[in-house]
């Protein structure tokens, strides 16, 4: 099986409900995504997917520059965002595992 690995970053202001400490008031990351895509089957193009077409339809798909608590009805932790992502990335790619991280020591995995 092959798998394919795109990093893409966004940034985002978010507060935290149900929590009580700094993270409560709006405060700001720069997100990182990865996401990993799998295929038994490689084509003759010797390529999964292209690269391209999956950093662009990040791009469409990241709330780069957003109020997350404004986007989402969701809260928006890094556990919910990984959920979520992978949930969309699902209906278009045969995504096997999306990481979001808030920054290079905090992130969360949601995996099939
Ligand atoms: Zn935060």
């Amino acid at each position: 099986m092959w798998t394919i690995t795109l990093k893409q970053n966004f940034s985002a202001a978010h507060f935290l409900k149900e929590y009580k400490g700094k993270c409560e008031e709006l405060h700001g990351h720069n997100y990182l995504i990865v996401v990993h895509i799998s295929s038994k089957k490689l084509p003759k193009s010797g390529m999964v997917y292209d690269f391209r077409e999956i950093k662009d339809y990040l791009k469409q798909i990241l709330p780069d520059h957003k109020c997350l608590n404004n986007v989402y009805k969701f809260n928006p932790t890094t556990e919910n965002l990984a959920k979520y992502f992978f949930e969309v990335i699902r209906k278009k790619y045969p995504v096997k595992k999306v990481e979001i991280w808030e920054n290079e020591q905090q992130g969360s995995t949601y995996s099939a």
